[in-house]
């Protein structure tokens, strides 16, 4: 009953969806990240954000995708002993809704020699991946955007995303160099070190009109996503997936350019 008459208060204090455009009305609370992604389901303070129905259920799959890569390629993973309930929870559902997708990413994965064990690694770099970690990316951005400044960004706006895993569990130097995709003025380590301790951290800068953020989770898959409000995409800050709020057919990809950023080849190894 106290939940009930929180999301009604929420919902009329927050009348208006803050991820197609600002024109339709909300009718859930949207938790980003959503708990799935996290071990036990133990989701450390994130935004609560407007959502309508539509906006709210569009990454629902994709949060499962996100709780499996980040938990199958974190470093984290190794420590948790048993099978996670969140963990499960995404498997079942991917295996349900997504079968073929599991099958194609132990199809395509290629052996490899892991800590003097030959294995065969999952192949990540799928559509409805690459597609589902960005969708989240551009939600994070419109949902920091709309928690620092109460806007919502208008159609039009065009959001870029790019995500990015690292099996060797080295967060700093993930995100260092999945940030040299961003503007030079935004310095992430500028006056705090990451905790690498944490399963999610969401660092962000809301300058005016731009918003840059940069999440992680698991210490193992980072996802980054950068607009300013109202305006298109400028070609040298053009990343993975670019995305754009709609009022007819909710938070919309308008281009696909490439799959995830290869950490690898960024860092020289
Ligand atoms: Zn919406």
């Amino acid at each position: 009953m106290g939940a009930e008459m929180d999301k009604k208060r929420f919902l009329r204090e927050n009348p208006l969806c803050c991820f197609c455009g600002g024109l339709v009305k909300s009718e859930e609370p949207d938790h980003q990240p959503a708990k799935i992604v996290f071990v036990k389901k133990e989701r450390p303070e994130g935004l609560e954000l407007p959502s309508c129905r539509r906006c709210n259920r569009l990454t629902s799959i994709d949060d499962c995708i996100l709780s499996f890569v980040a938990q199958m390629a974190g470093s984290l993973r190794q420590q948790v002993t048993g099978v996670d309930i969140s963990f499960k929870k995404a498997f079942q559902t991917l295996q349900t809704n997504r079968g073929e997708l599991l099958e194609r990413m132990q199809k395509t994965g290629k052996w490899t020699l892991h800590q003097g064990k030959i294995q065969r690694a999952l192949d990540y770099n799928q559509p409805e991946i690459n597609e589902g970690l960005c969708r989240i990316a551009a939600k994070l951005a419109l949902g920091t955007y709309y928690i620092e400044t109460g806007k919502i960004a208008r159609p039009g706006t065009h959001i870029e995303t790019a995500w990015g895993h690292n099996q060797r569990g080295n967060a700093v130097e993930l995100v260092n160099n999945l940030l040299g995709q961003l503007p030079k003025f935004y310095e992430l380590n500028q006056g705090k070190k990451w905790n690498t301790s944490d399963s999610f951290f969401l660092r962000h800068l809301v300058k005016t009109d731009e918003v840059y953020i940069a999440a992680i989770f698991h210490q193992s898959v980072a996802l980054i996503a950068y607009f300013k409000e109202g305006e298109a995409s400028k070609e040298r800050y053009k990343l993975a997936g670019c995305w754009t709020p709609s009022t007819e057919r909710g938070l919309e990809l308008l281009e696909w350019r490439g799959a995830q950023v290869d950490v690898k080849n960024q860092s020289g190894q």
